[in-house]
């Protein structure tokens, strides 16, 4: 590519960082970061009544979270009305846009008409568009409020090659003459739009399929307004298992990046998983680490179809779309271990789990636990829910684990206070002595070791599963081991 890469995320802050919203982003800053090009970071925020400051936060906030930095901005759209209101100036005064005298009454009455003699076009008919000079005069003289059209050309067609879809072309004579400015005296945000883009120098504009709507008209303004005209990329849509698209109020707080950044998720993760929905590397790879994203990320293999976010509302093992639980799961797993730990410590801090040590004498025993549950964990906050045993001495034995490997041997009340003297009786709790501990007792009682152990574990971590018991019987320090075993009464008075 000679020319310089410039590209653009041009959220509107009236929401939350949405995944659609983050997809896009991060294609644009893959593609960025691939021709070492910028990205410009650009508040649209036109929209003044539906702006709010917290939504602006949220995004920034959440582009940082994903890891997406940005080379210039963030801009304000609000910041260059000036700019816009000059615009449309210029295309009135070269002849290509003009004053729109028409009431809305006039408009809606025209398009009755339309509508009954079944007119398959029934856009604005170009009415004022050669008024004569007089009457503009006059018109101007009693103050009749107005709005800026664009003088769409009579014939010819206006297209273009997406950098996905191919060529997208549509004569001009089906476009009518759009409005520009509005008679309150506002430019409208296709014109916005289209200015900050000129200024901002953008070479390539990667956006929603949903924004297809304004392209046409939007490279219309470029050539009116002597500009180059970007090269365009639209991505497909993300839609819902029902092919509906996924929005707030359908789907809730599962659509909003902060709802994975609260769940556990890794921001790489979701990054990985996010650049799946709309874009493939051509083989059959699905984790890439961001060197790896970069160097295969192209506009060219970005799909033409929807894709799908495959989320079952109500299943609450499901929480979201399973492709990001697994992704999020692999990393976790494959991370430097001192990675994940420091992102559980967060967790750990914000339920109150979290203590100095940790950080100092018992460092080591806290990278272990954190690598020996990783193995079986999917996202960060699963640490303080299911690991929760190995942080704090109140936690819930999981159901299954009590009703299946506690209740149904009434006899644990006393075969495993046996286990916790026998241990105590070693002088240091090794996996070999722990074993050679269970097997004896289960010899001697004559029942299967996997009563006791199981029943152990489920006192000492809470879980029906997880790493090697006898290895938890040696990494637990000795006391909370032998309290643990020891409160098996209790749990049965509780239970019964
Ligand atoms: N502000 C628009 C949005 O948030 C983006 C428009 C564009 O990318 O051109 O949907
Ligand atoms: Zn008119």
């Amino acid at each position: 590519m000679n020319k310089e890469v410039r590209v653009r995320f041009p959220p509107s802050p009236t929401g939350y960082l949405h995944i659609g919203g983050a997809r896009t982003a991060i294609a644009n800053w893959l593609f960025a970061r691939r021709h070492g090009g910028k990205l410009i970071l650009r508040i649209e925020d036109t929209d003044a009544e539906r702006s709010t400051k917290e939504s602006i936060k949220g995004i920034i906030d959440g582009m940082k979270w994903l890891g997406l930095d940005w080379d210039e901005g963030p801009y304000f759209q609000t910041a260059f009305t000036a700019a816009h209101r000059t615009a449309a100036e210029r295309l009135l005064a070269s002849g290509k846009a003009y004053k729109c005298f028409c009431t809305r009454e006039e408009l809606e009455a025209k398009r009755e008409a339309a509508l009954t003699a079944k007119q398959t076009h029934v856009g604005y008919d170009g009415h004022c568009r050669d008024l004569a000079q007089e009457q503009i005069a006059a018109f101007e003289a009693e103050n009749r409020p107005f709005v800026v059209r664009f003088k769409v050309p009579p014939e010819g067609e206006v297209g273009y090659v997406d950098k996905v879809l191919g060529r997208i072309a549509r004569p001009c004579n089906e476009i009518e003459d759009f409005v520009i400015v509005r008679s309150n005296g506002k430019p409208l945000y296709l014109l916005c739009n289209v200015v900050d883009d000129i200024r901002d120098r953008i070479s390539h504009i990667i956006r929603g399929q949903d924004h297809m709507t304004n392209t046409l008209r939007q490279i219309l303004l470029y050539q009116a307004l002597n500009a180059p005209v970007p090269v365009f990329a639209h991505m497909p849509l993300t839609l819902d298992l029902k092919k509906a698209k996924i929005s707030k109020r359908s789907h809730g707080e599962i659509v909003a990046v902060q709802f994975y950044r609260d769940h556990g998720f890794i921001p790489w993760a979701l990054v990985n998983f996010l650049v799946l929905l709309g874009w493939n590397p051509g083989d059959d790879r699905e984790i890439f680490s961001k060197e790896e994203l970069i160097e295969a990320f192209s506009l060219e293999r970005i799909n033409k179809s929807n894709s799908i976010f495959n989320y079952r509302q109500g299943d609450p093992k499901f929480f979201t779309d399973p492709k990001a639980i697994n992704i999020n799961g692999h990393y976790l797993r494959t991370m430097p271990v001192e990675d994940i730990a420091a992102m559980v410590k967060n967790e750990l801090v914000k339920d109150g789990l979290w203590h100095e040590a940790f950080d100092g004498d018992r460092k080591g025993w806290y990278l272990k636990t954190i690598d020996m549950l990783r193995e079986r964990f999917y996202t960060t906050r699963d640490f303080v829910t299911a690991g929760r045993a190995f942080f704090a001495d109140d936690f819930e034995i999981e159901e299954k684990a009590l009703k299946k490997n506690v209740l149904k041997h009434p006899d644990l009340v006393k075969w495993l206070p046996m286990l916790a003297d026998r241990l105590e009786a070693t002088n240091e709790i090794t996996p070999e002595k722990a074993e050679a501990v269970a097997r004896g007792l289960a010899e001697e009682l004559g029942i299967k070791m996997g009563i006791p152990v199981n029943a152990a574990r489920a006192l000492i971590t809470g879980r029906i599963k997880g790493p090697s018991m006898f290895e938890l019987f040696a990494h637990f320090d000795r006391d909370t081991v032998l309290k643990r075993l020891r409160r098996v009464g209790r749990i049965f008075e509780a239970a019964s």
